[in-house]
């Protein structure tokens, strides 16, 4: 309990799946959160259900304006912003690269890095004087590759440099904001498809996927002060996938 007193969070996607997990847990411990997503009406409905210290904010990773608004917001409702998760992302519809389409390629890219380098942006220029924690929702598949998933598994590699970099940037000026990125192996929320499923769960050393609440913990832990020693790193939680 009390791992994130006083801290104010956003956290994108943060409607379900892994985010609302993430946003049920940073309550649960003392957190204030800001759920920013593009489902407003579940968005709205999750933010409700978790009480006064829980918002919802209408955010598109993707736009730049709306992350500038997104602070703005979380500033103006609990105060300040203490931390970030970069959660929102997609998978790529199934498809060898051979037929991969430049839109599908392009969607996957702008939401799942384009919308964490905007989220990395302004969450420095809010947090610089003040200091906070940056959680980058990468993928154990951004370590590997993935055969049908070359968009997502490529977005969540960049990913994993865009931290670095990020981190490596902050730390030279003496920001004190750490970044790190976070690497789910599989948990069974509407994000994987169908047809993936039964080659994936062959795959997974622990013989099943993981639950949201078993990333929320990582997550938690990367956003608390317990961690401020750790920043431009990789943390992953597999089930023991990339061990193979
Ligand atoms: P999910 O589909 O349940 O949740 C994703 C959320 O992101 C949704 O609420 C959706 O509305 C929101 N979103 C989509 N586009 C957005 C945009 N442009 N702007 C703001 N919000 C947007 O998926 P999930 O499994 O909870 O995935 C969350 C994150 O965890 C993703 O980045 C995903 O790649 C990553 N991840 C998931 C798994 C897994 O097995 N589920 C494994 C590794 C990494």
């Amino acid at each position: 309990m009390n791992r994130l007193t006083s801290k104010v969070a956003i956290i994108t996607g943060g409607a379900s799946g892994l985010g609302l997990a993430y946003a049920k847990l940073f309550v649960a411990e003392g957190a204030k959160v800001v759920l920013a997503d593009v489902n407003e009406k579940v968005g709205q409905r999750e933010a409700t259900n978790l009480g006064k210290n829980a918002a919802f904010y209408l955010l598109d990773v993707t736009s730049e304006s709306n992350w500038e608004d997104a602070f703005q917001f979380a500033t103006a409702h609990f105060g300040q912003v203490n931390v970030l998760v970069n959660n929102a992302g997609i998978a790529n519809l199934p498809a060898e690269v051979e037929n991969f389409t430049v839109a599908m390629w392009n969607k996957v890219l702008a939401i799942n890095l384009t919308g964490t380098m905007l989220g990395i942006k302004y969450a420095i220029q809010n947090m610089k004087v003040t200091g906070g924690s940056i959680v980058n929702v990468a993928s154990a598949i951004g370590q590997t590759g993935f055969p049908l998933a070359s968009a997502y598994s490529a977005s969540k590699a960049a990913i994993t440099k865009l931290t670095k970099t990020a981190a490596l940037e902050v730390t030279a000026k003496n920001y004190p904001i750490n970044i790190n990125s976070a690497h789910p192996g599989w948990v069974d929320t509407g994000i994987i498809p169908e047809e993936l499923k039964e080659n994936i769960l062959k795959n997974i050393p622990v013989k099943k996927m993981g639950t949201p609440e078993d990333v929320a913990y990582l997550v938690l832990y990367l956003a608390s002060d317990e961690a401020k020693y750790a920043t431009g790193s990789q943390f992953v939680i597999d089930g023991g996938f990339l061990a193979q």
